[in-house]
């Protein structure tokens, strides 16, 4: 409730406020790590990007501080993931609506390619940016908005946005080459919840999440004993913690799958909802992809 009151207190600020600028630098308030990455990319030097949710926070879960409702009151431009994965930021910023629209990346997307979930608001699975053809189009976006509210950087926003798509082509070569050494039969993929339903799509693997397509529902015992008799019968050799998932759902299901006689390893902790700590190669869309591969690759192997 404290929440939405200061959306409405900051409504009313915007309300006779232009865009500002600081030290001629767009502003720009972004959710999830992953966008936090695409835009200090696309922006470089000429924009000051301040990310809500930082290393391991759940975007399902999160929900606006006092703090990040200032930061949201003062931003040029705001980029988010849409398709309700921001569960919660949804009404603040639906009460922001008219005075400053933020920027859903993924309503951009065409919407047939898009999975569809009964669980979301919107329909449709939000982890999107495992697809990197639906990163690539997140970029676009990115770099028209900032040089539509920026048209003296436009130059520099299109050279780094063509910088960047070389890299995540880049990207998705050596991750096709990396996945070729896993036989198709193995491509099985058992996390915490539902994150890779799009990167199971692009690469052939079948996914299943304990937790279903949001870590806002906890898995049943029901749930743990039928996976547990799956990944028995398909002979799966390892599942997977997620960084910003608590690690217990995983390990009861390990447990479970033992009280039948039987093993399975922990095969690492993927980033599925959040990247690594800002610094470090995990920390950046391209770094965490690689080292999701190499983990999941290596483990199953
Ligand atoms: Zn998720």
């Amino acid at each position: 409730m404290k929440n939405i009151l200061l959306a409405i207190i900051a409504i009313s600020i915007f309300g006779c406020k232009n865009d500002t600028k600081t030290n001629g630098k767009l502003n720009v308030v972004t959710t999830t790590t992953m966008i936090t990455d695409l835009v200090k990319n696309i922006g470089g030097d000429s924009v000051n990007v301040q990310g809500l949710m930082g290393s391991g926070v759940d975007p399902h879960l999160y929900k606006a501080s006092e703090g990040d409702v200032t930061k949201l009151t003062n931003a040029d431009i705001i980029f988010y993931n849409g398709l309700h994965l921001e569960g919660k930021l949804v009404e603040v910023f639906e009460k922001m609506g008219n005075t400053k629209t933020p920027i859903a990346l993924a309503d951009g997307l065409d919407k047939s390619g898009l999975i569809g979930s009964d669980y979301f608001a919107s329909n449709y699975d939000p982890h999107v940016w495992f697809n990197i053809d639906y990163f690539k189009q997140f970029a676009e976006k990115v770099s028209s908005v900032l040089a539509e509210k920026n048209p003296e950087n436009k130059a520099t926003f299109e050279a780094n946005t063509k910088a960047y798509i070389a890299k995540l082509d880049a990207l998705q070569e050596n991750i096709n080459s990396i996945i070729e050494t896993l036989p198709e039969e193995k491509r099985i993929l058992v996390t915490a919840h539902d994150a890779f339903n799009y990167f199971g799509k692009a690469y052939n693997f079948e996914v299943v999440g304990l937790q279903g397509l949001s870590t806002a529902t906890e898995a049943g015992v029901q749930d743990v004993q039928k996976l547990a008799a799956f990944i028995i019968e398909k002979q799966i050799k390892a599942i997977f913690v997620e960084s910003s998932v608590p690690k217990r759902t995983i390990e009861a299901l390990q447990a479970a799958v033992k009280s039948k006689g039987h093993d399975v390893e922990i095969g690492g902790t993927l980033y599925s909802d959040a990247l690594g700590t800002t610094g470090t190669v995990e920390g950046t869309y391209i770094g965490m992809f690689e080292y999701n591969v190499n983990t999941i690759v290596n483990a199953l192997k």
